[in-house]
């Protein structure tokens, strides 16, 4: 049931009632939730086909020897769609589940930012952009680690993406005895500051982005803040236009509860 409640005035301006009114939005709340599960399936479905074709671009590639220049290109340009559309999917997937659960515990975050720059490291080296962390090992955090990995790889794969040939992407860790904080600063494009202002919002993409072509839905950021704040902590950007851009992501070291 949704309420919504409105005083009464006379006209000098004193309460004489309200008005109070219930509503049933059952349908609705149904209706929500059917969307979001047929949505959550489609995706899900989409995932096996598309490993599968990655898989044998990736091997085709692997073994292009006797290929001419051409067709490798072409099967380069399979590859990168692909791999655009596996993220699209796994971003849909995860934005669709409403009940995006987090089982935080304690966890080095340190183990987990290796595993992040890991995982980035052919990104990375695609476009030559170094990856740095700087960050003392263990650090403790109470944090889902697959969750905050989650959070961790889209701030990097991000970082490099907007990131010019030869740029470096840096993460650094901070904290008291209350917070973790982990930031990820890149050399790239950065943006206008009413635009980072704006990067959490669902489907938004600043226009430095658009403008230079680079492909992305805008989903990954709303997402990786749901993560933060379910966890009870927070996540912020700092960009300047052409002067990079530095996310932080602060967690807390112990359970709330
Ligand atoms: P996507 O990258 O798929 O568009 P995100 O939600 O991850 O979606 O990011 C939202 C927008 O924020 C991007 O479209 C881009 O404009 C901007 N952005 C995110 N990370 C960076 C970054 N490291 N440097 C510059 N712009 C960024």
């Amino acid at each position: 049931v949704s309420t919504a409640a409105r005083p009464l005035m006379d006209d000098a301006g004193r309460l004489t009632g309200a008005v109070v009114v219930f509503s049933d939005v059952t349908g609705l709340v149904e209706a929500i939730a059917a969307n979001q599960e047929l949505v959550s399936n489609v995706s899900h479905e989409f995932r096996s086909p598309l490993n599968s074709i990655l898989g044998n671009v990736d091997l085709a590639l692997e073994d292009s020897d006797g290929m001419s220049a051409v067709a490798v290109q072409r099967l380069e340009v399979v590859q990168r769609n692909s791999e655009r559309l596996l993220a699209l999917v796994s971003d849909l997937t995860l934005e669709a589940s409403s009940a995006l659960k987090v089982h935080p515990k304690r966890t080095d975050i340190s183990g987990l930012v290796e595993t992040s720059i890991g995982s980035a490291q052919a990104q990375a080296e695609r476009s030559s952009v170094a990856l740095v962390a700087d960050v003392p090992s263990p650090l403790w955090a109470y944090a889902d680690p697959l969750r905050i990995g989650q959070a961790l790889d889209n701030l990097v794969s991000n970082a490099i993406k907007y990131s010019p040939d030869g740029g470096t992407v840096t993460i650094s860790a901070s904290g008291t005895r209350e917070w973790v904080r982990l930031a990820v600063q890149d050399t790239g494009m950065g943006m206008a500051p009413e635009d980072a202002a704006k990067v959490f919002s669902r489907f938004f993409r600043a226009k430095s982005a658009r403008d230079a072509a680079i492909p992305g839905a805008g989903l990954g950021l709303s997402i990786t803040k749901t993560i933060l704040e379910r966890h009870g902590g927070a996540i912020a950007c700092h960009s300047a236009l052409g002067g990079g851009s530095t996310f932080t992501m602060t967690l807390p070291v112990e359970s709330a509860g």
